[in-house]
């Protein structure tokens, strides 16, 4: 049988994930977001080799929210090394991204850098190092995706307006000493981070790293040494869809990041990264029609680190 090409997966994807829409909802604990039509879907793929293909609504800048994370934690690490590991684990968390009881039973250390508590021990550490990381993390991702990116004001003065439980979290991060600065710096900090907007297209440009070994064939520069890489996709593959990471690596079987903006990235480890984007969410926070279209790519191609 002849293999698909890849514009051939990706209609047919979009075909496949029909029945997805309307099952879920687009955030609405940020108000800024809530008003992105839920009907909207994009698709961009990018390979190590320099292929690009796009379907939908890929060149339409989305919320890329918690999937910054990746770039800050990749920030953090190429920094500081280990020591970033003394201020947060590496273990997924089994509870949903802005839980406080256990951090609390954890004496503010938390369980991983993708939940909320643990990029805000993330962002604190770039505070060390910069006084605007939300700007830090936009540039990084432009050079990784060649363009300039924008951290869309309005979506991050939504959060900030709403971030009761972040600035609790945050809190009880300064008491334990896990974080070092302000808390309210370092959510505001984070809330503009979150806000960095980026469409489908751009974020597979600025992922690439992860699936060419570190190697950015987009910048033309070595990011991440090799063995870097494959730790981050490790924390991609067992944290990087929080409470339903279990049951997203059974459907999908990619190292991947999800965003209540309705993103989710995801990495084939030495051939391509996938980015889908379409806002209506389900109870995890993850999309909906996202996981979907992933799971439709993964077996039509059989990219599956699994
Ligand atoms: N900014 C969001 C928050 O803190 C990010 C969450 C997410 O994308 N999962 O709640």
């Amino acid at each position: 049988m002849k293999a698909l090409s890849i514009p051939d997966v990706l209609a047919e994807v979009a075909v496949l994930v029909r029945p997805h829409f309307g099952k879920g909802r687009p955030a609405d604990y940020i108000p800024e977001l809530a008003d992105v039509p839920g009907g909207k879907f994009g698709m961009a793929v990018r390979t190590v080799a320099g292929e690009e293909h796009v379907i939908g609504d890929a060149d339409e800048p989305f919320s890329a929210q918690s999937i910054t994370k990746v770039f800050s934690l990749g920030l953090a690490l190429n920094r500081m090394g280990d020591e970033v590991w003394t201020r947060v684990g590496k273990e997924p968390s089994g509870t949903p991204f802005n839980h406080l009881a256990l951090l609390e039973a954890e004496r503010g250390v938390p369980r991983n850098p993708f939940i909320n508590a643990g990029a805000l021990a993330v962002t604190d550490m770039l505070l060390d190092w910069t006084a605007d990381p939300a700007a830090l993390v936009r540039d990084f991702a432009g050079f990784l995706s060649d363009q300039a990116l924008v951290i869309d004001e309005a979506v991050a003065a939504s959060e900030l307006a709403h971030a009761h439980q972040n600035r609790a979290i945050a809190n009880l991060m300064r008491g334990h000493g896990t974080i070092t600065h302000d808390p309210l710096d370092v959510v505001a900090a984070y809330c503009r981070q979150c806000a960095l907007s980026m469409s489908c297209r751009q974020m597979s440009r600025a992922f690439l790293p992860l699936a060419a070994g570190g190697f950015s064939p987009v910048a033309q520069e070595t990011i991440f040494p090799d063995r870097l890489t494959r730790r981050l996709n490790a924390l991609l593959m067992t944290c990087g869809i929080y409470d339903s990471v279990g049951s997203f690596a059974y459907r999908v079987g990619l190292p991947a990041k999800s965003g209540v903006g309705g993103g989710i990235v995801a990495v084939v480890p030495g051939k391509a990264v996938v980015t889908v984007w379409s806002p209506e969410l389900d109870r995890f926070g993850t999309s909906v029609v996202g996981t979907a279209a992933l799971e439709a790519f993964a077996q039509l191609t059989s990219c599956s680190v699994l």
